[in-house]
């Protein structure tokens, strides 16, 4: 894998909102994406992608197939986006260029794993009570041997016939954080997960901060400030669930903070639709990701 290197000049970079479309948050099967690693790079190739990170889940295991995919003149930048909670909500953190082999990171992202397979398993218990007949195996089926997630319990209340989409699906009567079959999992809390990524020689980027909308999704100027403290790297500012005002904010606390900005699809495949490539990172922020990771990947 070859990462680093810009050919675009100044006068080109003025003149386009951005050259090079630098997708920094793209998910496939070996997390809750729909397509396999492989299929994730042609189709962002196919999408104008020239840079692409790929983020599964709390796992790596979609980097050697995604590597060995990209086509001449294409870089992938190896990442993972990791469950966290604070004040008992989910949070995201991306993180990028670590050392998938150092022992403190990848225990935790083991915990964090296992974990998920144990909320699958209490929802499912607690599914059933509610009288949906989901079963552990089907929810297997739609997970492959990919990171359980509760789109693959949607999947299965879908399949089973108890909701009629998936809207309904992440709704309070079912998946939803407050919802009938919630089920509280482990997950890292975000300052730790910075100290790992940074420990492992990655740098970490908060995912979409200001996600409102219908999950519910965001965290305040403090924590964000209490994050660059502790070494975040950069923040998802360009992200399709993100209003412009927010984007606006997110900028300037960006620029306040000395941190990098970042723009992202967070593509799922069918379950977001194929958008890889809607919003980029631009070759500078690019490049301060890059020069502020440690360790040398080379994967491919
Ligand atoms: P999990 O990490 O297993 O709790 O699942 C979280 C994932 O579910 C997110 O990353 C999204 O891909 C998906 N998700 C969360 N909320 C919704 C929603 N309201 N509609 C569709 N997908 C959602
Ligand atoms: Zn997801
Ligand atoms: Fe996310
Ligand atoms: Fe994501």
């Amino acid at each position: 894998m070859s990462v680093g290197g810009s050919a675009t000049t100044l006068a080109a970079r003025k003149r386009y909102k951005w050259v090079v479309t630098i997708d920094l948050h793209a998910h496939s099967n070996a997390s809750d994406g729909t397509h396999p690693p492989a299929e994730v790079v042609a189709r962002a190739s196919a999408a104008g992608v020239r840079v692409l990170a790929l983020t599964d889940h709390d796992t790596v295991a979609g980097w050697e197939e995604a590597a060995a995919a990209l086509p001449e003149g294409m870089r992938l930048v190896p990442g993972m986006e990791l469950s966290c909670q604070y004040g008992g909500r989910s949070l995201h953190m991306l993180g990028y260029l670590f050392d998938p082999a150092d022992t403190a990171l990848s225990a935790e992202m083991t915990r964090v794993s296992s974990a998920r397979v144990d909320r699958a398993e209490a929802t499912v218990e607690r599914l059933r009570e509610l009288g949906a007949a989901v079963t552990m195996d089907l929810v297997r089926e739609f997970a492959g041997d990919g990171e359980i997630g509760r789109p693959h319990l949607a999947d299965a209340l879908l399949a089973v016939g108890a909701v009629t989409d998936r809207e309904e699906a992440f709704s309070a009567r079912w998946l939803a954080p407050a919802g009938r079959a919630h089920v509280v999992r482990y997950a890292t809390h975000p300052v730790r997960a910075v100290q790992l990524i940074n420990s492992a020689g990655g740098v970490a980027v908060i995912a979409h901060p200001r996600a409102l909308g219908k999950r519910g999704y965001a965290f305040d100027d403090e924590l964000i400030e209490e994050l660059a403290a502790a070494g975040l790297a950069g923040i998802e500012v360009d992200h399709p669930d993100h209003a412009e005002p927010d984007r606006v904010r997110l900028r300037s606390l960006a620029r306040a903070l000395d941190l990098a900005v970042t723009g992202s699809s967070d593509d799922h495949g069918d379950r977001t639709g194929n958008r890889l490539g809607c919003e980029s990172t631009t070759e500078e922020n690019l490049q301060r990701l890059l020069g502020q990771a440690t360790v040398d990947l080379r994967i491919a």
